[in-house]
């Protein structure tokens, strides 16, 4: 159990009502199926779509999911190829800021969702042969079935945020 994060959103989850104690095999089937679940939701819409109470539209939804899977799956293969060093937290609202993801064409968005995916999947190849975690300021140790579920949580919680907007 994360118990930063299970703190920080509930257990479960308040807003998608995520387990922080899922099946670690549920939670890599939620990831790989992102992509596909992401694009049947934005079907029909231009990524411009926003809705009260949420700080993005749907594009930038979809270029944080893809941005945070990259950034999980950089920290993995880091530590798959040796590194010890912590994990170095970003700031989510500022990478939005400098990124422009409000502006980001749904497209691309949705391109680079897919990309990332692939990236972890790569990434977490490299590390189930070492057993590999990793050590976050915040979070504390995390072992590899912990990376996993902060990524299904990622993937329930942005894609609830999604669905909540185009009214799915
Ligand atoms: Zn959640």
């Amino acid at each position: 159990m994360n118990e930063y994060l299970a703190t920080r959103y509930g257990s479960p989850c308040r807003g998608c009502g995520y387990d922080w104690s899922i099946d670690e095999h549920r939670a890599l089937a939620i990831v790989a199926e992102l992509p596909a679940r992401v694009e049947a939701l934005v079907a029909g819409h231009d990524g411009t779509e926003g809705a009260v109470g949420l700080d993005w539209n749907v594009s930038a939804y979809v270029s944080h999911l893809a941005d945070n899977q990259r950034i999980w799956a950089d920290r993995l293969a880091g530590a798959a190829l040796g590194s010890t060093a912590p994990v170095v937290p970003y700031d989510e609202a500022e990478l939005a800021a400098a990124r422009g993801y409000d502006g980001i064409a749904l497209e691309s968005a949705s391109w680079s969702l897919r990309r990332s995916t692939g990236d972890w999947e790569a990434a977490l190849a490299l590390a189930r042969d070492g057993d590999v975690g990793l050590r976050h300021p915040e979070q504390g140790d995390l072992p590899l079935g912990s990376v996993i579920r902060v990524l299904g949580h990622e993937a329930v919680h942005h894609a609830w945020d999604v669905a909540r907007i185009v009214g799915a």
